[in-house]
């Protein structure tokens, strides 16, 4: 490592409050960082990658690409119920823009710092823009909520609302549909899609009480589908329960299924839980501050049926999507 590099971490980095206490005893500059696990706790590991003109647009807001950066990997710590204890950066940089760095580092740090999970290592390389974040968190044993834990009966749960972040994209890449719908309500679109909140107060409240959870990076039908096929279930969605933003309710129904059904990074939680866990689940809500909305029923047939407020099966491909073939 040059010192150009050596002297960009210290800048934009090393947070020397975020070491030292615990449960990161050594953080940046070490060879490895030292993260106490304690004694019945599960350690929960998670990457993901941004990777420029895949995943964000060249120009992208720096503090907000920092914030997403963290916040989708804080995202699947939520949907395992762990609680995050640190993370390590991976990133590859045409140049050391400080500008750059400093909106980047804001970002990532202002999230970082609300949810007490310290950057505590990484790699800094030059090379094509490419953001991979680790994020270590902690569960109790044998309460981690797994892909694989859903039963049939299980009331399926919806934490706040999907489709807001399609919407916004398809707004940016010019999509004629998306731009008299989308415009009025652009901020909060755009919010949605480059600062999605993790829902990690409600994964933890849930741990231990719900079976099952996954969050929605690629879709709802689609991440549900990951439940169905690692639990050996099917499911009924009822799609008029699904809660429905503003900007949404205006756009014409093939659409608004698209974006609420298929639209991905929503970063929104699935969850299961046993129908006399209602009361609990409802609690947990209340206490992370996060709306949650019943939305269908773990079945034992495996298929996935999408029905509409009549009890049809929704018109069009969404209907009688049968996800196992
Ligand atoms: P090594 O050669 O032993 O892998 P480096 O010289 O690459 O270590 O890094 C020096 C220190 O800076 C290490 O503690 C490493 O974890 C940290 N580091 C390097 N890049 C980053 C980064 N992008 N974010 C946070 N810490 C980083
Ligand atoms: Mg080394």
């Amino acid at each position: 490592m040059s010192n150009g590099e050596f002297a960009l971490i210290e800048r934009h980095f090393r947070r020397p409050a975020s070491a030292g206490q615990e449960p990161v005893p050594l953080g940046i500059g070490d060879d490895c960082a030292l993260l106490l696990v304690r004694p019945g706790m599960q350690l929960a590991v998670s990457s993901d990658m941004l990777v420029e003109g895949r995943h964000f647009f060249a120009g992208t807001d720096p503090a907000r690409l920092g914030h997403k950066a963290l916040a989708v990997n804080l995202s699947d710590l939520a949907a395992m119920g762990a609680r995050p204890l640190a993370f390590t950066l991976a990133l590859a940089l045409p140049e050391l823009d400080d500008a750059w760095l400093a909106g980047f580092s804001g970002g990532l740090h202002a999230l970082a710092r609300e949810h007490g999970c310290p950057l505590v290592g990484g790699d800094t390389t030059r090379g094509p823009l490419n953001i991979c974040i680790t994020v270590f968190g902690e569960v109790a044993a044998g309460q981690a909520l797994r892909r694989d834990a859903a039963r049939p009966g299980d009331d399926i749960w919806l934490s706040g609302r999907t489709g807001e972040a399609r919407l916004a994209l398809e707004f940016l890449l010019g999509r004629p549909w998306a731009q008299p719908v989308a415009g009025p309500h652009l901020s909060l679109l755009q919010q949605r899609l480059e600062a999605p909140q993790p829902r990690l107060a409600l994964g933890q409240a849930l741990a231990g009480i719900a079976h099952a959870a996954i969050d929605l990076s690629d879709g709802l039908v689609g991440d549900l589908g990951h439940i169905l096929d690692r639990s050996g279930c099917g499911a009924r969605l009822h799609a008029d329960q699904l809660p429905v933003a503003p900007a949404l309710a205006m756009l014409p129904a093939e659409q608004r299924w698209s974006c609420l059904l298929a639209g991905g990074d929503d970063y929104e939680l699935v969850i299961t839980a046993a129908p006399d866990r209602r009361e609990q689940v409802m609690q947990a809500a209340a206490q992370s501050g996060t709306a949650v909305t019943r939305i269908g029923e773990i079945t034992a047939t495996r298929a996935l049926v999408i029905l509409d407020g009549q009890g049809r099966p929704l018109p069009g491909r969404y209907g009688g999507y049968d996800h196992f073939r």
